[in-house]
């Protein structure tokens, strides 16, 4: 379906658009985000972080592969992991994901293509950057897959 567009001028922005992401957001429901190094998706993963209300800073899982930070409250945990050195979905299933995922508002950075068998739904995050190095704009497109959010339900959360 036809992707949800948005233009974020810079990192508080990409952290914010987070935030109010989180307010779609529950327990069970699968993140794959994609761009390339340095778009901005564990800048934007510290904001759904943030609007989850999780203990402790969200920093890039790069080599841990997989992080869990549990919420304050009693909402969600987030897991957080890494797929840039997975080159499968058999690959993926080894760090043993399966008991978070019920649970927990998984988010896999450079999860295309390796983590879609996680969940049977999912929001697909894609951070574009334009040609100009210094310009620090970025296009976030949010595509839900499945039944899961309405693309109205996710135009306004955004
Ligand atoms: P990734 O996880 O995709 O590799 P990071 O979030 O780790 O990317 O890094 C993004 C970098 O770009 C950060 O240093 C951030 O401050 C910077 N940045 C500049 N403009 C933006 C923007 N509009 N959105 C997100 N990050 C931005
Ligand atoms: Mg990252």
């Amino acid at each position: 379906s036809l992707p949800v567009a948005v233009e974020v001028p810079d990192a508080d922005a990409m952290r914010a658009l987070g935030e109010r992401l989180a307010g779609v957001l529950r327990a069970g429901d699968l993140i794959i985000a994609s761009g390339d190094l340095g778009a901005g998706k564990t800048t934007l993963t510290q904001g759904i972080g943030a609007g989850l209300g999780v203990v402790g800073p969200v920093i890039s899982p790069t080599f841990v592969l997989s992080r869990v930070h549990p919420a304050q409250g009693d909402g969600p945990a987030l897991v957080h992991v890494d797929a840039y050195r997975l080159g499968s979905f058999a690959e993926l299933e080894d760090i043993d994901l399966e008991e978070s995922l019920d649970t927990a508002v998984t988010l896999v950075e450079w999860g295309a293509g390796v983590a879609e068998g996680l969940a049977p739904g999912r929001l697909e995050i894609d951070i574009r950057r334009g040609i100009d190095p210094e310009d620090e704009t970025r296009w976030v497109f949010l595509t839900p897959i499945g039944p899961r959010w309405s693309r109205t339900a996710l135009a306004e959360a955004a």
